[in-house]
């Protein structure tokens, strides 16, 4: 399909919220790294399936429950396809990106038949540039267990530094973790060559999709990684549901995560079978109108086309850092040459929490503050940032008005 920036201007009506307002102010979402807005397509999916469907999956012999267990397990191979997975069983669905990074962390560090358990003195290869998701599970395992966390410094430009990367392995390095997209920086970091550095050394990389999944076209057997997780509300479609993908070579590797219903075979007091992967690692009753609304979503943007939603979104990119020249008292946070649709900034000596309230009151939804990033904003020595992130139905008009509300911020704080 070939990127088409008009039809953009029709997609924005696909979402409802476009027409909100804030503050009395028609609605300038700026804020989609946060989350998206859902379009019509998933809100009248999640609708129809609690009005004219709605049963447990997995269980009922009625015909409507088998009808929701269809429509769940075909989720999971839409899912295997959008995100390039060679098997629909390398999908798990979990409640979100930070349930997904708490997975591995919990699962990997207990070990296996063919696998050590995490032990005091093993290393975790993370970046400067991770969400709080992807530092506090590994935190919590230096203060359980006593693995050691070896940090990724990044450049003024908001890049890794590869060099450093790769000397860390050494015998000890038990895994990467590490984010396809920087929420801050939007930097999009070089996953595949990461992958080959850490393969080479015999080391597992877990990739945090958070920011990536809603804004690239997405192959995770291309890039080889053994896990990527993402959360569907970045995604256009609902909270309380993500995924994790499991590449095969880990799948019958890993222990049950979490025990309960759905994920047995049989259950006495002194022995339990387990179902196979994917359902052993899905215990209870899921979020399952969320699976049906992330159905929806993955549909509604395959009909776009991921490498328009990028072509799209570069647009907008572009346009925000030609405006940026004529306002040289806004630093920008991250210059990687690689990125996605955002910008992170200061103005001046405005206080980013202040900068936040006059947009809130002009109807422009930003966010400000540490972005759950509190590290990065020590490597840039600033106790808060304001980002503006684009999404489907932004449009050059959002990047206008936002603009002309810096010029009046400007203004108030002369
Ligand atoms: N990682 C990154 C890079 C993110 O941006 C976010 C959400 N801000 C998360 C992880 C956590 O996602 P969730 O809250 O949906 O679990």
């Amino acid at each position: 399909m070939i990127y088409d920036a008009a039809s953009f201007s029709t997609y924005r009506h696909d979402f409802p919220m476009m027409a909100a307002t804030n503050r009395g102010k028609p609605l300038v979402f700026l804020d989609s790294a946060a989350s998206a807005q859902k379009p019509l397509a998933v809100i009248n999916a999640m609708q129809q399936f609690y009005s004219q469907q709605y049963a447990n999956i997995h269980r009922g012999i009625y015909e409507i429950s088998e009808s929701a267990s269809h429509q769940f397990e075909q989720t999971r191979e839409t899912v295997r396809q959008f995100i390039g997975a060679k098997k629909a069983e390398e999908i798990i669905f979990v409640s979100g990106t930070t349930a997904g990074i708490n997975f591995i962390a919990n699962t990997l560090s207990l070990g296996s038949d063919n696998r050590q358990a995490f032990k005091a003195g093993d290393e975790v290869i993370l970046t400067e540039m991770e969400h709080h998701a992807n530092i506090v599970p590994w935190y919590l395992l230096a203060k359980r267990i006593g693995i050691r966390l070896r940090v990724v410094p990044i450049n003024d430009e908001g890049e890794l530094d590869l060099a450093v990367y790769q000397s860390f392995f050494n015998d000890k390095t038990k895994l990467v973790a590490v984010s396809h997209v920087s929420n801050v920086l939007g930097t999009i970091n070089p996953i595949k060559t990461m992958a080959e550095m850490a393969h080479h050394h015999n080391v597992p990389i877990l990739v945090d999709g958070a920011q990536a999944a809603p804004h690239l076209p997405l192959n995770v057997t291309q890039l080889d990684v053994d896990f990527y997780t993402f959360s569907a509300h970045k995604l256009y479609g609902p909270t309380g549901i993500g995924v994790l993908y499991i590449n095969e070579r880990f799948l019958h590797d890993l222990p049950p995560y979490q025990g309960g219903g759905n994920m047995i075979r049989t259950v006495s007091f002194d022995e339990v079978t387990f179902a196979k992967p994917p359902h052993c690692f899905e215990a209870g009753t899921p979020s399952i109108a969320s699976v049906i609304g992330l159905h929806a979503a993955i549909n509604y943007l395959s009909t776009i086309g991921m490498d328009n939603v990028r072509a799209h979104e570069l647009e907008l990119l572009d346009y925000a850092e030609t405006q940026l020249k004529s306002h040289p008292e806004i630093t920008i946070y991250g210059r990687a040459k690689e990125k996605v649709g955002l910008l992170s900034f200061t103005l001046g000596a405005v206080h980013p929490h202040d900068i936040g309230t006059i947009l809130d009151h002009a109807g422009i939804a930003v966010r400000a503050g540490h972005h759950c990033a509190m590290p990065l904003m020590e490597r840039f020595k600033v106790p808060a940032m304001v980002r503006i992130a684009f999404g489907i139905y932004n449009n050059t008009a959002d990047i206008d008005h936002f603009f002309q509300a810096c010029e009046s911020i400007k203004g108030m704080f002369q």
